[in-house]
């Protein structure tokens, strides 16, 4: 029901009226979860529910954070420590963006190449107009699966870190190897093939990491498998890849 809302206002209003005016429309759904058994670690909000999705989990009526934004957050904080450090955000979700840029990073910079999400820069994956090493933190999730020559940009990745910087990776996984084909090139045939029209392929958890490995990157796995109780509404699995230069 959610979803189907969301995609028939967005038939009928523009893009940019949706932004300035999301706030109200969201605040007007949260009530209606509003609780005391979850609770988003993004926005703080207290629930008695999260908005379930049918294929991304669970979505926070108030901020709209997925449950992989959530996860993601938390690794932030307990895992990576974010103070004084210069972060690039590719394609950054609104309210983790707020979050980001007040929680004593020295300089944090969003980038979106589609101009979905409210960016500071457009840059392209491919050809990054940003010098060498000057980065300690990069996080690109749910992007490589998007971008033809991905060799390129991870290797672009690479250049742009500082030496010992880490770029968080992110994309929905398949078993097995990576699936790509050249010929796949129609948005139906993207759709069908790779799960969503802009999709170039679905990649494995080893054939991500071996291509990260094949641009020079150290790469390091992290999977979380979320508690029963699941208070901050985290995906039942998540795996992402530390890929550090
Ligand atoms: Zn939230």
């Amino acid at each position: 029901m959610y979803v189907q809302l969301k995609n028939w206002a967005k038939k009928i209003v523009p893009n940019q009226w949706l932004r300035k005016h999301e706030g109200f429309l969201r605040g007007l759904i949260a009530l209606q979860y509003k609780g005391k058994t979850y609770q988003c670690n993004v926005c703080g909000y207290a629930l008695r529910a999260f908005i379930e999705l049918e294929d991304k989990g669970k979505l926070c009526p108030n901020c709209g954070s997925l449950a992989r934004t959530r996860y993601l957050w938390q690794f932030l904080l307990d895992a990576i420590g974010l103070k004084d450090k210069v972060v690039l955000h590719f394609s950054p979700p609104k309210k983790i963006s707020q979050r980001l840029k007040r929680s004593g990073v020295k300089e944090y910079v969003t980038t979106d190449f589609e101009n979905e999400f409210t960016a500071d820069k457009q840059l392209n994956i491919e050809e990054i107009d940003e010098r060498d090493a000057v980065y300690d933190l990069i996080i690109c999730f749910h992007v490589l699966e998007h971008i033809e020559n991905d060799r390129k940009a991870m290797a672009e990745l690479y250049r742009i870190l500082k030496p010992g910087g880490r770029c968080l990776v992110q994309t929905p996984f398949k078993e097995g190897a990576i699936y790509e084909d050249a010929d796949i090139s129609t948005p139906e045939a993207r759709l069908k093939h790779f799960g969503q029209e802009d999709h170039v392929r679905v990649y494995s958890v080893n054939g991500l990491e071996q291509r990260l490995q094949s641009v020079g990157f150290k790469v390091t796995r992290h999977t979380n498998t979320a508690a029963a109780t699941n208070f901050h509404g985290f995906p039942k699995q998540l795996t992402l890849l530390i890929a550090e230069k």
